[in-house]
């Protein structure tokens, strides 16, 4: 970590430690290419201060909402001497040992950011119920909103909120509360597939965001709230029978913005309470 000029703990900076990697990483973004959409290696070469030096760019894992690749450079000339010197070692030896250490610097590279994975993952999970939590979900869906529109396939948002919850709360404390939120995140989970994003959007409000038709849409939302509303749920409290209500949205591929859609979204939810509850609308 670094200390500000205004006192605040932040993140050292690529520049701070490693002006070249720092000026590899710029040239990358200067040539378009997404950091976080490299799919492929991609390889560089440039010169700072009449060294120059090859750089290699290889995507890692695509964790969640945060990407992460790895870069490496070295200076072209001490790479050059080895395959000038070495003329006895094979090009098959040099390659093999490039391949070993890039390796190695990979699995460093994991051990290394496996406590910053653990950090990524709490930050992106609710930790009541383990489902996203709003911020995450927002990154992923404007990811998939963007894909959908290029590909022009349909996409749907569900806004689920619990019927009537507060009582439940009031009449058996809020630890039991937090016992039927549970479940209701396990029930919701079983009934999506794996492709569906399912987030905790607020206190006891959940969002989907469903691929395919409309039709689609509507048939997990009725089956969502069937799910729910159909068995009481165990609770240490005794079964306490629960439902839903949910507010299906279709995206317009238009360019239309997340937020938009979930507003829209909502504005069906809130008719679906407003016309009796444990009910499922979408727009006409
Ligand atoms: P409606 O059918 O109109 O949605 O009624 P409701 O009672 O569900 O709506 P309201 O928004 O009044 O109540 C939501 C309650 O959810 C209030 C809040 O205390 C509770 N809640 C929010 N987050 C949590 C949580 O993490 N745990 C528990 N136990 N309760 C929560
Ligand atoms: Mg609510
Ligand atoms: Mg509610």
């Amino acid at each position: 970590f670094a200390i500000d000029d205004d006192g605040k703990l932040r993140l050292h900076k690529l520049r701070d430690i490693d002006p070249i990697a720092a000026y590899a990483s710029e040239r990358l973004s200067r040539a378009d290419i997404r950091l976080t959409e490299l799919q492929q290696p991609h390889y560089d070469r440039f010169a700072v201060a009449d060294v120059r030096y090859l750089a290699m760019f290889v995507p890692l894992i695509d964790h969640g909402a945060e990407p992460w690749l790895m870069g490496v450079y070295a200076p072209e000339d001490e790479l050059a001497r080895k395959i000038r010197d070495g003329q006895r070692e094979s090009i098959v030896l040099g390659v093999a040992v490039s391949v070993l250490v890039v390796t190695a610097a990979i699995m460093v590279g994991m051990i290394l950011l496996r406590p910053v994975y653990t950090l990524q993952r709490q930050a992106q999970e609710d930790p009541l119920t383990g489902l996203l939590n709003r911020r995450s979900f927002e990154n992923l869906a404007q990811r998939r909103l963007a894909n959908a529109e290029r590909q022009r396939m349909d996409i749907s948002a569900l806004m689920i909120d619990v019927d009537s919850f507060k009582p439940i709360n009031d009449v058996h404390g809020h630890a039991v509360g937090d016992e039927v939120l549970q479940a209701i995140a396990r029930r919701l989970s079983s009934g999506i597939s794996n492709l569906d994003l399912l987030a905790r959007y607020g206190g006891e409000e959940f969002v989907v965001l469903v691929g395919g038709s409309k039709t689609r849409a509507r048939n997990i939302a009725e089956r969502l709230r069937a799910l729910i509303g159909e068995e009481p749920i165990r609770t240490s409290a005794g079964p306490l029978s629960v439902t839903i209500s949910v507010g299906v949205a279709e995206f317009r591929t238009s360019g239309e913005p997340l937020e938009e859609l979930l507003k829209r979204a909502d504005i069906r939810l809130l008719s679906a309470k407003s016309t009796g509850r444990n009910r499922v609308d979408s727009a006409a």
